[in-house]
């Protein structure tokens, strides 16, 4: 693919990503007024796409922008992957919807204001090797609001997080809030306690992970035992494996968890089963 021509989508138009521009009183831009979803595309088909579309409209619903902003994004997301040439290879599909482009003021503008839809497809690069070894993590505090259900793109403490992550040498950073562990910066985070795979229940401090959803459908289809239920930061000590769930990173073992090591320091057995389950269903996608 030719990124100089770039294809993507502003406003019910595909345009070369040069021509692509939003007035500088868009409220994406101003107060990061909006919502935004990734999808995989394994060559040319997308994961879990009424999931991801239905969460969308969550987002939307809950910040109060109207559905229509979301009609039609399901036809556009083949145009947008064939423009680019990336129909039959790995592709991340980006969709933002913000509130539009109106005077500046903190309550919502006028009714006719109309949303600005974005959208575009990048070629996709599978971290293998990272998934084969395992990462390192590091904990920090949730300096997030209390809607980390909602999709919004008002990114600056999961900015922040991942930097520390990446300025201590590791690959994610976990959010520890009043002592309990919620999740990744970008990521579902789950633990192995005496061999079930725990996560933190949905709630207003996470996002509902569609790779959780997939991964727990699996586990308990395959007689791993599963849970969503808090649990402590002084509890990861005791816990036999740890890994990630994500869009962009599926399976993803860590290995230690503030310098510590996470059991013998490498992926554990049922991570491991874990991930192969996951191809499974990724080759039949
Ligand atoms: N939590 C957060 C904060 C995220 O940004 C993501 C990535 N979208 C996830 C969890 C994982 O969600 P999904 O499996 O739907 O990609």
């Amino acid at each position: 693919m030719n990124s100089g021509n770039e294809i993507v989508f502003l406003n019910g138009s595909f345009l070369r990503r040069e021509e692509a521009a939003v007035p500088a009183l868009d409220r994406g831009f101003m107060f990061a007024d909006g919502v935004y979803e990734v999808l995989r595309s394994y060559r040319g088909s997308l994961f879990e796409q009424a999931a991801h579309i239905e969460r969308l409209r969550r987002s939307l619903r809950e910040i109060r922008i109207g559905q229509g902003a979301a009609d039609g994004i399901e036809e556009i997301i083949p145009g947008l992957l064939e423009r680019n040439g990336l129909a039959e290879s790995e592709a991340l599909v980006y969709i933002q919807i913000t509130r539009g482009a109106a005077p500046r003021t903190h309550q919502f503008p006028v009714p006719e204001t109309t949303p600005t839809v974005y959208a575009h497809a990048v070629p996709f690069d599978p971290p293998f090797e990272q998934r084969d070894r395992g990462i390192p993590v590091i904990l920090v505090p949730d300096t997030r609001w209390k809607r980390c259900d909602i999709k919004s793109i008002a990114l600056l403490p999961n900015i922040l997080a991942r930097q520390m992550a990446e300025d201590a040498g590791a690959g994610e950073s976990i959010f520890i809030r009043d002592g309990m562990v919620t999740e990744g910066s970008s990521s579902t985070f789950c633990a192995v306690f005496s061999g079930t795979v725990v996560t933190h229940p949905e709630s207003n401090v996470v996002l509902s992970g569609i790779t959780k959803r997939v991964v727990f459908d699996l586990c308990t289809r395959t007689g791993i035992p599963v849970a969503e239920r808090p649990f402590r930061e002084d509890e990861l000590t005791r816990a036999a494996e740890m890994m990630l769930l994500s869009t962009t990173r599926e399976v993803m073992p860590i290995i230690s968890v503030d310098g510590m090591e996470v059991g013998d320091g490498t992926p554990g057995q049922l991570t491991r089963k874990i991930q192969a389950a996951f191809s499974e269903v990724i080759r039949s996608v």
